[in-house]
């Protein structure tokens, strides 16, 4: 029975590698962070981890996981609503409710599973999902779980979601949805701009706020704080994946009746498990070392001013980032792909994008920065980058 059906995978594996899409792991023997060690004990700086705070190896939330294991135990066993919650789950939903400004909180096992189940209970076919074209696969996904009717806009143009708007008036509700950092060029949609649309037309708004969460915004508190929009936003989704942390974990949190509405009908949370109290425990201990300081958002920002302020003066175009995440324009996706080896072999990890991950012709390399990083590890960066860009003549 396999046969035909294996015969038919391999082609389909032979022409991934064909077109240079076939992904490779990276097998590392050290805990994530700017610097990590491989498995063949080689060592590398890390340019590719969504760790935008450096609290991947942070020694406070490795206790606080370690201690909880002793009051709380390993594992819950259970979905939420059976017999799943304990009380530093309550915590952490109040703790990112505090956080974002927000009325409650519902967690997941993962932010794919938030965007995998808002749409599905909140909307039907009498409703509309408008969604920006450069939104998460989670989301697309999510939408595609519902039978509201949907519209696309192009990525961050108002005047096209505008457009959306005015034909989703013969809907029942709207909702319009977008990442709050596109993880492609680093942008952040626009969302004062969006917020207006949403008064003007009569529509929600929801924000997933996975690349922006820690990142954006006077203090990282993501793109309410940084367009002045709290109280206008009415679902944020984030994940605990990043920059809170890096483990694993999503969260939905919001207007009040909407929350109440997911832990109702919200596939992911139904049947699905919770997130264990290690991660609990130390995602809690996360929001309370950004309560203490803001330190890390601090270096954060400073690494990213430092790095594309050399970068450009070393001549390479970069995309006007307002974020964490620095697009190093390349153009050539072959190029891209040869930019990234030779880095590697310098010791810097980056990651090379072409189509169809973005359009045609604007291939990529992605730097991702983060408070991890000291100055000598930036500085090392940007000399491996000179010396790369150089030998490849993509600049003088
Ligand atoms: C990373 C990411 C997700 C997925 O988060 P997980 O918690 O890892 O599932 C969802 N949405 C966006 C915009 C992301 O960048």
């Amino acid at each position: 029975m396999y046969g035909k059906y294996q015969q038919f995978l391999q082609n389909e594996l032979a022409s991934i590698e064909q077109a240079g899409l076939f992904k490779r792991e990276r097998n590392i023997a050290s805990p994530q962070s700017a610097e990590i060690t491989l498995e063949d004990g080689s060592k590398a700086l890390n340019f590719c981890a969504n760790n935008y705070l450096g609290l991947a190896d942070n020694p406070r939330l490795i206790k606080a996981a370690q201690d909880v294991m002793a009051t709380r135990g390993y594992g819950m066993s259970s979905v939420r609503f059976i017999c799943g919650t304990q009380d530093i789950h309550k915590q952490l939903e109040k703790a990112i409710s505090d956080y974002f400004h927000t009325e409650d909180t519902i967690l997941y096992a993962a932010c794919f599973d938030a965007n995998g189940g808002v749409f599905e209970p909140l909307f039907t076919a009498e409703d509309a999902i408008i969604s920006d074209s450069l939104n998460h696969a989670s989301i697309i996904d999510g939408v595609r779980l519902c039978k509201a009717v949907r519209y696309r806009y192009a990525n961050a143009d108002m005047a096209d979601l505008e457009r959306c708007l005015q034909e989703a008036q013969a809907q029942r509700y709207r909702i319009i949805v977008t990442d709050g950092v596109f993880s492609m060029d680093g942008n952040v949609a626009p969302m004062d701009k969006i917020c207006d649309l949403a008064e003007k037309y009569d529509a929600l708004v929801m924000v997933d706020e996975s690349h922006s969460a820690g990142v954006v915004g006077a203090t990282g508190h993501g793109v309410a704080e940084q367009y002045g929009c709290y109280g206008r936003i009415d679902i944020h989704t984030g994940t605990l994946g990043k920059a809170f942390g890096g483990a694993v974990g999503g969260f939905t949190t919001g207007r009040k009746e909407i929350i109440d509405m997911l832990r109702q009908r919200s596939r992911p949370y139904l049947f699905s498990n919770s997130i264990p109290p290690m991660i609990a425990a130390a995602a809690l201990e996360t929001f309370k070392i950004l309560d203490e300081s803001n330190e890390l958002h601090d270096k954060l920002q400073a690494n990213v001013d430092y790095f594309r302020e050399k970068m450009v003066a070393a001549g390479f175009d970069i995309k006007p980032t307002q974020s964490a995440i620095c697009a190093v324009m390349l153009y050539d996706a072959p190029l891209s792909q040869k930019f990234a080896a030779k880095i590697a072999e310098e010791g810097i990890f980056v990651t090379g994008f072409y189509y169809p991950v973005v359009p045609k012709g604007q291939a990529r390399i992605r730097v991702q920065l983060s408070a991890a990083h000291e100055q000598a590890h930036l500085d090392k960066a940007i000399a491996a980058f000179i010396k790369v860009g150089k030998e490849l003549g993509v600049i003088k």
